[in-house]
C-alpha cells in the first residue's frame, strides 16, 4: 500500500475571510476535506493535506480562495506509475 506524506507548510492556498459568504462549496468539492464551514466562514482545518487541485478556488462564487493549482497531482501519479520518485500528492 502507498504511504502518503505531506509536508507542513509548503501549501500555497489562501483563504480571505472577508470576501467569503459562507457557501460550503469549498467543503464540498474538496477531496482532502481541508475546509469545514464555522461562524458561516470557510475555515482552513487540515491545510496542509492540501494538494493544490485547484477545484475549491475554481468552484468559489465569491473569488475567496487563492491556490497555485498545476500539474504536480498529475505528474506525481505518473511518476508512481512508472516507479520514478518524484512528489506525488
Ligand atoms: S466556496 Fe468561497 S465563499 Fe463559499 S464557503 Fe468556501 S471560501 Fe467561502
Ligand atoms: S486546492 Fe484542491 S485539495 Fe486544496 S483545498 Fe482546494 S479543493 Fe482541496
Amino acid at each position: 500500500m502507498t504511504e502518503f506524506r505531506y509536508l507542513k507548510d509548503v501549501v500555497t492556498l489562501t483563504c480571505d475571510q472577508d470576501k467569503c459568504i459562507g457557501c460550503g462549496m469549498c467543503a464540498v468539492v474538496c477531496p482532502h476535506a481541508v475546509f469545514t464551514i464555522a461562524g458561516k466562514k470557510a475555515q482552513m482545518v487540515r491545510r496542509n493535506l492540501c494538494m493544490e487541485c485547484g477545484a475549491c478556488m475554481k468552484n468559489c462564487p465569491a473569488g475567496a480562495i487563492t491556490v497555485e493549482a498545476g500539474e504536480g497531482c498529475v505528474r506525481g501519479i505518473i511518476n508512481e506509475l512508472l516507479g520514478i520518485e518524484g512528489p506525488c500528492c
